[in-house]
């Protein structure tokens, strides 16, 4: 049996060479790969590797972002063949084509599970049309970046397009996790990676709610 240990970040190498040399001892073919080793993700096999529902319909990205590895690591924008999924993890999914996309959107429809766009939509490449087929889903949330400073104003251009206010919830969140919500729909922001936006890190991890 081929046994495969799949690494996202490069401070884990050292458990999966654990797992390595212990699987080893009972299985001929074991290997290690995956992110942290500059795998540039050639395919996806849905439920390898990632919690059922999760789905990679592209990798790769048109952007060369200085903080991401994704352009070095995936190249450009790259269309996969379109597999089932709730929680797409897309690097970039709005920098892929109309086509593309919109075949997306028709195998989001028909999913059991209410969506995630977990990946992140490009809040600059935003456009009606992607408003149009948001609301055909069932839209649990959304993530966009919000990563230097002139990103804020691609955040409010896609805020008006989406035709919803937002709300600051007022303190610096110790994680991640969501606050009390009554909210049927929020798109949470991720603001200011490593600081970059001066000012604002009282502001990084905050949630912004949908209105
Ligand atoms: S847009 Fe996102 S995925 Fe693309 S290079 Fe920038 S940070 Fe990376």
């Amino acid at each position: 049996m081929p046994v495969r240990i799949s690494v996202t970040f490069t401070w884990d190498i050292p458990e999966a060479e654990r797992l390595y040399r212990a699987w080893s001892m009972y299985y001929s073919d074991v290997q290690m790969g995956g992110p942290a080793f500059d795998d540039p993700g050639k395919t996806f096999t849905p439920g390898q590797f990632v919690k059922p529902g999760i789905v990679f319909t592209s990798r790769g990205c048109t952007k060369n972002c200085d903080w991401c590895l994704v352009p070095k690591r995936e190249g450009w924008i790259r269309e996969l063949p379109i597999t089932g999924g709730w929680d797409v993890a897309d690097n970039n999914l709005l920098a892929c084509s109309r086509d593309h996309i919109e075949a997306v959107f028709d195998m989001l429809r028909r999913q059991p599970e209410p969506i995630k766009l977990s990946g992140g939509l490009d809040a600059e490449l935003l456009q009606p049309w992607h408003i149009d087929l948001l609301k055909t889903i069932r839209l649990k949330y959304a993530w966009f970046a919000c990563d230097y400073p002139g990103a804020l104003r691609n955040l409010e251009r896609a805020a008006d397009l989406m035709d919803v206010s937002l709300r600051l919830i007022n303190k610096r969140l110790p994680s991640l996790a969501y606050p009390p919500c009554q909210c049927e729909t929020r798109t949470t922001f991720l603001i200011s990676f490593n600081n970059s936006i001066t000012g604002l890190s009282s502001c990084k991890q905050a949630v912004w709610v949908v209105e």
